[in-house]
C-alpha cells in the first residue's frame, strides 16, 4: 500500500484519524453507545466492498480486499479498519478499546489481554512508565530522609 499511496490521501487519512481516535476515546471512557455511533459513522462514510484480488505474476497469491478495484489506498484502509473494529466491538465490547496511560504517549490500542486490564499500548510505555513511577518514590523517599536529617 506504501507504493500506492498519493498525495490526496493524506487529507483524507488526516481527518479518519480523529474520527478513529474518538472511537478508542469513548471506549477508554466507558461511553458504549457514542463508541458504536463513531464506528458507524466511519463505517458509513468508507464503505466495504469484498473483493479477492492477486498481485503475483508467477501463480495465485489470492487474498482479500475490502474496496471495488481502483479504490484509492485510503478509502481500503479506512474501510478495513472500520469494518475490523466494528467486529472487535461487537466481540468484545468497547471497553477493550484503549488510550495508552503515558501521557507523554497518547497511542491507542485495543486491548487483548484475558482480564481487561492493559493500560499501556506497549511493553515499552509500559517499562518506561514504571520507571518513572519507580523514581519518584525514591526520590521522595530521599527527599524524605533529608528533611529527617536536617531536623525539619
Ligand atoms: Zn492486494
Ligand atoms: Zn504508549
Amino acid at each position: 500500500m506504501a507504493d500506492e499511496v498519493v498525495e490526496k490521501d493524506l487529507p483524507v487519512f488526516r481527518r479518519a484519524q480523529r474520527k478513529l481516535r474518538d472511537v478508542f476515546e469513548a471506549g477508554a471512557a466507558g461511553r458504549d453507545a457514542d463508541a458504536v455511533a463513531e464506528l458507524n459513522g466511519l463505517l458509513e462514510a468508507y464503505p466495504i466492498q469484498p473483493r479477492i484480488s492477486g498481485h503475483k505474476d508467477d501463480g495465485p497469491d489470492w487474498h482479500m480486499h475490502v474496496t471495488s478495484r481502483g479504490s484509492s489506498v485510503s478509502a481500503e484502509y479506512l474501510a478495513g479498519a472500520a469494518w475490523g473494529l466494528a467486529v472487535w466491538l461487537c466481540e468484545f465490547g468497547s471497553a477493550r478499546f484503549g488510550v495508552c496511560a503515558d501521557e507523554r504517549c497518547g497511542n491507542v490500542y485495543l486491548d487483548t489481554s484475558s482480564n481487561n486490564c492493559r493500560r499501556f499500548c506497549s511493553e515499552r510505555c509500559a517499562t518506561r512508565s514504571h520507571v518513572a513511577a519507580h523514581r519518584a518514590r525514591k526520590k521522595a523517599a530521599v527527599d524524605e530522609s533529608a528533611l529527617a536529617v536536617a531536623g525539619v
